[in-house]
């Protein structure tokens, strides 16, 4: 019935595929049309038209192979790390933490100064990892875990950890599960001078991120398959 009152008020004779809404259309009516627009970026008529019902499955499949895989993706969204460290590695990647430059430029601070250091610019690259201060931290993370401390760019050290160490999945997970904890206590401690006025020791902030990864990964019970794995983590865990 909605099918046949549509054809008859909006296509009229015009054929679906090409049919553009007017611009006095209702807003749903021309929310359907954008997406049948979408559509036609994935599927050509014929296609569609060889569907024998319409599929959400294979349209959804198509969606997502559309989208270029990320070189950040599992380690940013990697299922050990705490869910809200993982938000701000994802807002930290795309660029997107209100940094005080970012802040800057839209008229809502006036000094662009590092809350951490107070020598350079806080922007996105400087608060990780150029500031002295993150610098510090990352690198007390890095000696903690094995890692070579001249891995100082968050994509470097993604890069080392897929291809170039020799670690076990565990000890993968568990990498990745502390830089995750590492940007986000960064950030926390710029929020914390920014708000309280104080800004932790590097020392202070390494401990909360071994901490935080020791106490995680016992808790969603992270399996070390192996004997080295235990060994390993066994000397991680007495900090
Ligand atoms: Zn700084």
């Amino acid at each position: 019935m909605w099918v046949r009152w549509v054809n008859a008020i909006y296509i009229k004779t015009a054929g679906w595929w090409n049919y553009q809404p007017k611009a006095d259309s209702g807003w749903y009516w021309r929310k359907i049309c954008s997406v049948k627009e979408k559509l036609k970026s994935l599927f050509s008529e014929a296609e569609l038209d060889q569907m024998p019902k319409y599929s959400i499955q294979k349209v959804y499949q198509k969606l997502v192979q559309q989208h270029e895989k990320v070189p950040w993706g599992s380690a940013v969204w990697n299922r050990a790390s705490i869910p809200k460290t993982r938000v701000i590695c994802w807002l930290m990647v795309q660029g997107r933490l209100q940094t005080r430059e970012r802040l800057h430029k839209i008229g809502v601070c006036n000094t662009t100064t590092c809350l951490l250091c107070e020598a350079k610019d806080e922007t996105r690259p400087h608060l990780f990892f150029d500031c002295e201060y993150s610098r510090r931290c990352l690198q007390g993370v890095e000696e903690w875990l094995d890692i070579p401390t001249s891995k100082v760019h968050y994509m470097g050290l993604l890069r080392w950890v897929k291809w170039k160490s020799q670690c076990s999945k565990f000890q993968k997970t568990a990498i990745h599960t502390a830089v995750n904890a590492t940007v986000y206590n960064l950030w926390r401690a710029r929020n914390d001078a920014l708000w309280n006025q104080k800004v932790p020791t590097p020392s202070t902030t390494i401990r909360c991120i071994q901490r935080s990864v020791i106490d995680r990964l016992a808790h969603i019970g992270a399996k070390q398959s192996s004997t080295n794995d235990q060994i390993w983590w066994k000397s991680k865990c007495t900090v």
